[in-house]
């Protein structure tokens, strides 16, 4: 069934002539909004179970990381390719070498083909710019930056750390240096209104991104947002799993027609979820957003610039 959006597979699709298929790493960064470089405590949403000394002990080298993340799919799909997803925290914050050593072990995995990195859009300097710029010659790099909101109201007050106009400077650089890069956005975040998410896509639709991945607030317990939860849960107004869909749908009828779209919910693990508790899976969201577009006939970008 063709999809009524630019799924972000096609992205893969149109870069390599195999399917492939991106391993979660963990490279056990911490975050400069957490240890005083840039701020304490966090954003107030962000679950910290895995900053401890002890979690990050426990975690294995990214060379194994990989082997296994690979191993899972490679008997069922033997000519699957790879890509290294550094997808958690700050993964260009912390000492360089290291983290560029991570990188190299993980490529040098057969079958691996390229790197994916999340990131926070202050922590992307002109150094790493370069290195992956250079990396980009001899594989496929694509750089994930954590927008979440593009009102800076939003971003003080969920302790973000960061202003729109940091993130927007990252991305026009990291295009600058020829690399593709994806923006992330939580929807829902506390104060934020149905105008408040489309202003969010119109400032993107402006940007020089290749791709958006959404996903619904989740309030988490172990966190500052979700104690404040906790103590008034009214004051958070949160969504219905449908009003989400309404949502998404008016999100990509505005969105620029050549965005990827990478992602719509995400499911943290049930027992660190205080709320929304939709227990909805990815792909039977997203198959119901799909029948709704196609009932309606809309498609992505048909409000685009109205
Ligand atoms: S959400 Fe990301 S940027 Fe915010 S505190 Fe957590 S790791 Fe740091």
């Amino acid at each position: 069934m063709q999809k009524p959006y630019r799924d972000f597979s096609e992205y893969f699709s149109a870069h390599f002539p195999y399917k492939v298929q991106k391993i979660s790493l963990n490279a056990g960064c911490t975050c400069p909004n957490r240890d005083g470089s840039t701020g304490t405590g966090g954003c107030t949403y962000c679950n910290n179970r895995s900053f401890s000394p002890e979690y990050t002990a426990r975690l294995k080298p990214i060379g194994e990381q990989m082997q296994e993340g690979m191993a899972f799919f490679a008997h069922k799909y033997p000519q699957m390719r790879y890509l290294a997803y550094f997808q958690s925290y700050t993964n260009t914050y912390g000492d360089r070498q290291a983290l560029q050593a991570m990188y190299a072990a993980a490529l040098a995995q057969p079958g691996v083909v390229g790197l994916v990195l999340g990131t926070r859009p202050d922590c992307m300097d002109e150094e790493w710019l370069r290195y992956f710029a250079d990396l980009r010659e001899r594989t496929h790099v694509f750089i994930e930056y954590g927008v979440e909101s593009t009102l800076d109201r939003t971003l003080r007050r969920v302790n973000r750390g960061h202003t729109f106009s940091q993130a927007a400077e990252s991305i026009r650089r990291t295009s600058e240096h020829g690399l593709p890069c994806g923006a992330h956005l939580i929807i829902g975040l506390p104060g934020e209104s149905r105008d408040d998410f489309l202003h969010h896509i119109d400032e993107l639709n402006n940007l020089p991104i290749t791709s958006i991945k959404l996903h619904q607030l989740q309030i988490l317990r172990g966190t500052i947002m979700g104690r404040d939860y906790m103590k008034d849960p009214a004051a958070f107004g949160l969504m219905t799993a449908d009003d989400y869909l309404e949502i998404a749908v008016d999100l990509l009828r505005h969105m620029r027609p050549d965005l990827y779209v990478d992602r719509f919910v995400s499911q943290s693990p049930p027992d660190l979820i205080l709320a929304p508790r939709w227990s909805i899976k990815n792909y039977i969201f997203t198959n119901k957003l799909v029948n709704t577009m196609l009932n309606r006939g809309y498609r992505q970008g048909d409000l685009y610039g109205k």
